[in-house]
């Protein structure tokens, strides 16, 4: 992916078929749908890939539990669809999980054994392995640390998990392989309109200042939790439609949690599940569901999220983590929506597609093990609505970008200094990696694996990056101070002390 070409593009094409706005999982896999099908595509994301939500999800690519228990079977059932096609077509960075539910009453292991039998069947072929009932020694051989205090046994099963930042980007990779043209730091400022129908998108260059003026038939809005933003760009007397809800992880050393098998606590307090999932090395805590009213593109996680986490997870371990265990933490936003518009034209059950009356459509809610099914629908619906040739979807056989190569490093601290420039080199010229904080926190992912380590890598980071796109010691500093301001709140500080 070079900018400058893409760049390029948007100057030579006097229209475009598709114009996505958001480059989180939804507008990527949108880009993908639409260019695979031979449209003419253009993708403008206001920061960095995945910067929003879709890089800071719990990893895991599942049919949903929690969803089962809820009686939701038609939502399992397309998104353990969507697992397997994942497997498949990403296997270079999504893979089998298993995972075990403790059970500390007699009765859970035949509520959560019957259950997860019945999720197996539901998965059919593309089922992961089945699911297993465990003593309590064979419990405690998956998962050594487990409170063995009253421990009945458990129940193991399989689900998939992924690295959500580096899957995003190979999905770029992949819309601009067949022909996309994909921006990072692009924001989309303001709505073109004819007749008050929609017919583009007024864009900034984020490092230039320049503005372009770009024409589409089609302009779709995936922009996450920033949807009623666009919405009411497109209709001031829009009403919101998002509810966004927060959600943290805490990321703590692999010795709280031994071996390669994640531990799932199907009921909080507050009635949700809970997991600790071994990820590059670590072990990811999380989540927590917390209503918020301001939409920032760096989220905070709050003193009684953290305290939330840590709390319960201690009560199902032999050693309970600190504040002071703490290598990182990070939140997101989930997009959920509230209320469904009247001009809804499909509902997948948890994905909302609506078409405003200037023709803008958006396509919101959902998770990211769906986004494949999201995008397909959304264009389906595009293409059948603006009469634009259809040809068929083919993602679900479309091998993602990468597939058969190596990947990425997840953390930068291990590697030598040859090592490092070589992974620079491949996230400038390959991945668009425009900053310090794009290179550690989604090309790499150490920020969110350990954010000291990152602040400390920092200062280097920025040294050969500089040498690579021939930056100055100005640029040097300000990548420098930019990245520590955002890192800050991956660590913990006084002020969080429980
Ligand atoms: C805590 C948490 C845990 C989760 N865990 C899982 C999980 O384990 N598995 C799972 O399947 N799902 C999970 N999800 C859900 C999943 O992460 C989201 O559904 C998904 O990432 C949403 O993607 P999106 O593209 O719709 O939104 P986003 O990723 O937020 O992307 C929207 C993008 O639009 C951009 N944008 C906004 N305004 C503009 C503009 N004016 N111009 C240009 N760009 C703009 C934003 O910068 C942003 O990058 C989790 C969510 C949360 C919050």
């Amino acid at each position: 992916m070079n900018r400058s070409n893409f760049i390029n593009q948007l100057e030579r094409t006097k229209e475009f078929d598709i114009c996505i706005i958001g480059g989180g999982a939804t507008g990527l896999g949108t880009a993908v749908d639409a260019a695979s099908r031979g449209l003419k595509t253009v993708l403008f994301e206001q920061h960095d890939f995945a910067k929003g939500t879709s890089s800071r999800s719990t990893k895991l690519v599942h049919g949903g539990v929690r969803y089962l228990q809820q009686g939701n079977i038609k939502l399992v059932m397309e998104a353990l669809r969507e697992r397997g096609l994942l497997l498949k077509n990403a296997p270079h960075l999504v893979h089998n999980q298993k995972f075990i539910i403790p059970n500390y009453k007699w009765w859970e292991k035949s509520f959560y054994g019957i259950g997860l039998k019945i999720y197996d069947k539901m998965a059919g072929k593309l089922g992961l392995g089945p699911s297993q009932f465990l003593s309590k020694e064979e419990t405690l051989q998956f998962a050594p640390t487990l409170d063995p205090e009253d421990l009945k046994g458990g129940v193991l099963y399989h689900d998939g998990q992924f690295d959500d930042a580096r899957l995003a980007i190979s999905i770029a990779q992949t819309a601009a392989h067949h022909g996309a043209a994909v921006l990072n730091y692009f924001p989309v400022n303001g709505l073109l309109k004819m007749n008050k129908k929609i017919c583009g998108v007024w864009v900034k260059d984020f490092f230039t200042g320049k503005e372009y003026e770009v024409k589409s038939k089609v302009v779709i809005n995936a922009t996450g939790v920033f949807t009623d933003t666009i919405m009411k760009m497109d209709d001031t007397k829009h009403e919101n439609i998002i509810n966004p809800s927060q959600g943290i992880h805490l990321v703590v050393d692999k010795d709280f949690l031994p071996g390669d098998t994640a531990i799932m606590i199907p009921r909080t307090d507050d009635g949700r599940v809970l997991f600790a999932v071994p990820w590059h090395n670590k072990i990811v805590l999380g989540t927590t569901d917390t209503a918020v009213k301001e939409i920032s593109p760096e989220p905070i996680p709050q003193q009684q999220e953290i305290e939330f986490i840590l709390t319960h997870i201690g009560r199902y371990l032999t050693k309970d983590p600190q504040l002071s265990d703490l290598r990182s933490m990070f939140a997101g936003l989930r997009p959920l929506v509230k209320s469904k518009s009247k001009k809804t034209a499909a509902l997948s059950r948890d994905h909302l597609i609506c078409i405003g009356d200037s023709g803008m459509i958006t396509v919101t809610g959902g998770k990211w093990t769906t986004y494949r099914k999201m995008a397909e629908d959304v264009i389906d619906i595009a293409t059948e609505t603006f009469a634009l040739t259809n040809n068929l979807c083919i993602t679900k056989e479309l091998k993602l970008h990468g597939y058969d190569k190596g990947v990425m490093p997840a953390a930068t601290t291990l590697l030598s200094i040859e090592e490092l420039k070589a992974a620079i080199k491949k996230s400038v010229e390959e991945e668009m990696c425009m900053t310090v904080e794009d290179f550690l926190s989604r090309r790499t992912r150490q920020l969110l694996l350990d954010a000291k380590a990152a602040i400390t890598i920092a200062p280097l980071i920025a040294k050969l990056m500089a040498e690579e796109m021939n930056k100055d010691e100005f640029w040097i500093k300000e990548q420098i101070n930019n990245f520590n301001l955002i890192a800050k709140s991956y660590t913990f500080t006084a002020k969080q002390q429980l």
